[in-house]
């Protein structure tokens, strides 16, 4: 986490400061939220800033610049990020940065491929943005997710990988033996390999009242807004490993969490579950369903749940709800060109290729895979290990095989 003085000016039900606190958020770049609605001189500060004005966000940056309300790519821009590749051809291009592609990439670089990395959020994935990673082998007192990021990030860029982030993919297609990748900024770029490792996302309830109080009470990530609810009551729903670590984590904060598991046990592994049942300040209801989210001055005060068994509905009255029911794999852009399973999640062969020849996918966002980070690096590892094949079929020129031949790499 890069520690600035950046401040962010808006209140809890903005959705546009919602989704800046996000960025940076994803980007690991620390940040101070006021909530104008409760700090009178933050309100302040906005208004002479605007000249009277109260439009949210309002970031103020170390330098005493500002930006008012700004896209992602503005703040991108800000951050001194870069957005855009220094070439239009490359050996192999990963269109997401988390563990398994930033692993590709850095065989294939250390390989002496040419290799762009295009994340559309921050690098290094959903590990980076996890408190802390316990059972990655190599750290015996275990690792934050930022540090564990920065290492691969370091990694990548010491074999020379190019790294792009807040660039959202928006199409891959065939052309002759290429692909072109095609950004929401407008930009495409050609490669000869394409590794789609664009992982998984945090599934939704979908129950009333659920839209309304995302980020107003409703959570999808424990570490960014866990620390709102310090001293408060909170809900996990959900009933695996995800819902199951989640709520131990947030015992930090609250002196009460209670888990909501739909089923008749936890999907957790049994340490996980034995962890939960042990402590002091975890409840598990079984059997249990949401039905509605309710509140009232714009923040969540009530979930209404059913008891599966008996029929009957009756009212939790917490703050904030955090929702850990699963993933849904990010391919949504590629599911008319490569084969996907029922839950969309792309089919590969054991080398890892897609229906397509030369693009591959990897990861969370691959069927069967077992979305851990040790196997998601080894996914990008073993991935990386066809593409090379497939690279030295198709692309004669790539530099791997002169350094190869040189000494200069293993
Ligand atoms: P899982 O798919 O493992 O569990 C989802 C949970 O949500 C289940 O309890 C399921 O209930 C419940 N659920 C699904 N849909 C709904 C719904 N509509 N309403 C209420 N409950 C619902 O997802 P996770 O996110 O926990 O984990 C994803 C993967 O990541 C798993 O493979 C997991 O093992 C792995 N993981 C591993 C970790 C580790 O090893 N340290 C940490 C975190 C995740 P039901 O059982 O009734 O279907």
């Amino acid at each position: 986490m890069s520690h600035t003085n950046i401040k962010v000016y808006g209140t809890y039900w903005c959705s546009d400061c919602k989704r800046s606190k996000k960025f940076l958020g994803e980007q690991r770049v620390h940040y101070e939220f006021i909530n104008i609605e409760e700090d009178a001189d933050g309100q302040a500060v906005v208004r002479d800033l605007q000249n009277g004005g109260m439009s949210i966000p309002t970031i103020v940056f170390e330098d005493g610049t500002f930006l008012v309300e700004p896209t992602n790519a503005q703040l991108a821009a800000k951050l001194g990020l870069e957005t855009k590749a220094k070439c239009e051809y490359y050996d192999l291009i990963t269109v997401g940065g988390g563990p398994t592609a930033l692993t590709t990439a850095i065989y294939a670089a250390r390989d002496g491929f040419d290799v762009l990395v295009i994340e559309r959020s921050g690098l290094g994935g959903q590990a980076g943005i996890t408190e802390r990673l316990d059972n990655y082998p190599g750290f015996p007192e275990g690792v934050t997710g930022a540090d564990f990021a920065d290492r691969i990030i370091e990694q990548a860029k010491r074999f020379g990988v190019e790294l792009l982030s807040a660039q959202d993919v928006v199409s891959i297609s065939r052309d002759m033996e290429d692909y072109l990748v095609k950004t929401d900024a407008g930009h495409m770029y050609r490669a000869h390999a394409v590794l789609i490792a664009t992982g998984s996302t945090y599934k939704r309830l979908g129950v009333k009242g659920e839209d309304d109080y995302i980020g107003a009470g409703v959570h999808f990530c424990a570490t960014c807004d866990g620390p709102f609810y310090r001293g408060q009551e909170v809900a996990v729903i959900g009933g695996g490993n995800s819902a199951v670590e989640e709520a131990a984590f947030l015992t930090r904060f609250s002196p009460k969490v209670t888990i909501l598991a739909r089923g008749p046990a936890l999907r957790a592994s049994k340490v996980a579950a034995d962890k939960a049942f042990e402590s002091p300040q975890i409840d598990v209801r079984f059997n249990t369903e949401v039905v509605e989210f309710k509140g009232a001055n714009n923040h969540l005060n009530t979930v209404f749940v059913r008891n599966s068994e008996s029929g009957e509905v009756s009212e939790l009255r917490v703050p904030g709800v955090f929702v850990f029911i699963g993933l849904t794999p990010n391919s949504e852009p590629f599911r008319d060109l490569v084969k996907v399973d029922d839950q969309g999640f792309i089919v590969t062969g054991i080398d890892f290729q897609t229906s397509m020849p030369g693009l591959f996918a990897a990861g969370d966002v691959r069927a069967g895979s077992t979305k851990q980070l040790v196997s998601a690096a080894g996914e990008g590892a073993a991935a990386a290990i066809a593409i090379r094949e497939y690279l030295r079929g198709h692309a004669p020129h790539a530099m791997g095989d002169t350094l190869a031949a040189s000494g200069a790499i293993e």
